[in-house]
């Protein structure tokens, strides 16, 4: 069962469903007042693999977002503060904040994936993105979420977005991995959240999960998950998310903003260098 989480106090419900969520969503603006640093405790730590990892921290009651964006999150390294751009995991009702991350890769990433229960993070309060359902345009029917590795991140929270999922009749999720082992949350998915029955109730007949793991010999993700009627979120490498902006065009959609919607989003998983 979940936790009850309302940033500005009380419980709430939606159309009978018991999974709490903010009241008076304050979208990514932090509540007044709290522009500082804030400093977070790890609760758990979980590894899928060599090359993947996830943490869930303690949420400061002034930390809003929305699901689909990011936050810049960090520790102390050598004597300075390392941030770097996460997305967020967890759904913007839980109490929790959740982190899906590559491991050993550069200066934060050597010491976060050596993180344990109690450490402590760093976080910044504003979070942005352009993962944003307010940016595709009404109407679309299918939402479709592609990613690659820890691109699956955002659209953990996006799937657990009520008045979101509430808005499609069907969300297909295609997650490309290397490896087996760097499917993060394949059980949630694959069970559409058999666990948590509120949440299972909500996504039950909605989510279709896709996981190809191209090490195994899996096609990678191609035009062939998108119809031209599909409101579409991508989030992965620079290469992949051209592509993707490459056969939505194709099909005559548009990118959709923050100052005009459309039919599809990207946003990158990493920054290349
Ligand atoms: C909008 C946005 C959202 C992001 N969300 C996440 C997230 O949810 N989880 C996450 O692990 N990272 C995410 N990143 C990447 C993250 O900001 C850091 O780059 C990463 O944590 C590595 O930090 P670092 O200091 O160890 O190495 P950096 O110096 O930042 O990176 C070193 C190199 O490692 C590679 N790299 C970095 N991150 C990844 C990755 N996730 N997968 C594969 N290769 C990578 C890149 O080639 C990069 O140039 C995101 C980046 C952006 C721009």
């Amino acid at each position: 069962m979940f936790k009850k989480f309302c940033p500005s106090g009380g419980i709430g419900r939606h159309k009978g469903l018991k999974i709490p969520r903010p009241y008076g969503h304050a979208g990514s603006s932090p509540a007044s007042g709290t522009n500082h640093m804030l400093k977070e405790k790890v609760i758990q730590v979980n590894h899928w693999s060599d090359r993947t990892f996830s943490f869930r921290t303690t949420r400061s009651e002034s930390f809003r977002f929305n699901s689909g964006e990011f936050a810049m999150i960090g520790q102390e390294v050598d004597g300075k503060n390392v941030l770097r751009a996460y997305s967020i995991v967890s759904p913007d009702w839980a109490d929790y904040l959740e982190f899906l991350s590559i491991k050993d890769v550069g200066p934060l990433t050597n010491q976060l994936s050596k993180v344990e229960e109690g450490a402590e993070v760093l976080l910044l309060p504003k979070c942005t993105g352009t993962l944003r359902d307010t940016f595709l345009t009404e109407g679309g029917k299918r939402l479709v979420l592609l990613a690659t590795g820890t691109g699956l991140a955002p659209f953990m929270s996006t799937i657990r977005d009520i008045d979101l999922v509430e808005a499609y009749d069907k969300i297909h999720l295609v997650h490309s991995v290397r490896d087996r082992d760097d499917l993060a949350y394949w059980y949630e998915l694959l069970s559409a959240f058999e666990d948590e029955p509120d949440l299972h109730e909500l996504l039950k007949n909605k989510l279709e999960y896709t996981a190809l793991v191209t090490g195994a010999g899996d096609e990678r993700i191609d035009a062939r998950f998108i119809q031209s009627d599909d409101r579409v979120m991508a989030c992965g490498n620079l290469q992949f998310n051209y592509d993707v902006v490459e056969w939505c065009k194709a099909l005559g959609m548009t990118e959709g903003s923050n100052r005009e919607p459309g039919q599809f989003v990207i946003e990158k998983a990493f920054v290349d260098q």
